[in-house]
């Protein structure tokens, strides 16, 4: 579904992705790993249509997306993609239940029909009764189910998830990933993880290591 070939982008001067190559089936849930600072982040921004990499090729569904304008990777974003980013990146101005329902405002939803949707991932996600609070009213834990609601309520094509469970207990981090792997499969959704934690990793398919800006698969359950 998703083919990344020789990607590579640097910031200035430091060179974050050197010829990172990465292919994710439709359905399979990937987790990325690898020290921090190694590219992760940046892979997962490539592969969504977030950044634009210098060189290399990213394909998605048959077509070639990493030269296309803002404009249409914003489409792409808006109509197949959902994204968890690693710190939550909520919009404090909106209470909760308004971020949730963010992806499907965007996506031309009428506001009712909309937050009734995402009022619904509450309960499921141990969040009842934080849907009318800002993000600064929320613990790093529940901001970031939070944040995990809204890459799932538009039910994407692919869900990116930079580090779901970095704020979460262990505890908490496990329930977190028993809802997003049922929810994924129930929707047909892909997932592309990116995780640190190997317990973590052992909800994905199959794992990829990122190393200094380069991936490597390794064959997963799938494929044992
Ligand atoms: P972590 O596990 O700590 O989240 P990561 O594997 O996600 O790390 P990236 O965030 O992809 O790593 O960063 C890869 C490299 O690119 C690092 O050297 C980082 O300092 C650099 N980098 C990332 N984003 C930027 C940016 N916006 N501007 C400049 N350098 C950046
Ligand atoms: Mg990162």
């Amino acid at each position: 579904l998703i083919e990344a070939r020789a990607v590579t982008l640097s910031f200035g001067e430091t060179p974050a992705l050197r010829g990172a190559d990465l292919a994710v089936d439709a359905g399979e849930v990937l987790a990325v790993m690898g020290p921090s600072g190694s590219g992760k982040s940046t892979l997962l921004h490539c592969l969504a249509g977030i950044l634009a990499p210098d060189g290399g090729e990213v394909h998605f569904d048959g077509r070639r997306i990493d030269r296309l304008g803002e404009q249409e990777r914003s489409a792409l974003r808006r109509d197949s993609f959902g994204f968890v980013f690693q710190f939550g990146q909520l919009v404090p101005e909106l209470s909760a239940e308004e971020n949730v329902a963010l992806p499907l405002l965007l996506g031309g939803a009428r506001r009712a029909d909309a937050l009734a949707r995402a009022r619904a991932w509450f309960p499921k996600l141990g969040l009842d009764g934080m849907e009318r609070r800002r993000s600064g009213e929320l613990s790093g834990g529940q901001a970031q189910r939070v944040a995990l609601a809204r890459g799932l309520v538009a039910e994407p094509r692919v869900l990116f998830a930079d580090e779901p469970t970095g704020a979460l207990d262990s505890l908490t981090g496990e329930h977190v990933m028993d809802l997003l792997v049922d929810s994924a499969r129930s929707q047909g959704t892909t997932v592309v993880l990116v995780t640190h934690e190997a317990r973590i990793a052992a909800y994905a398919d199959r794992e990829t290591i990122v190393r200094d800006g380069r991936a490597t698969s390794l064959s997963g359950r799938a494929a044992r």
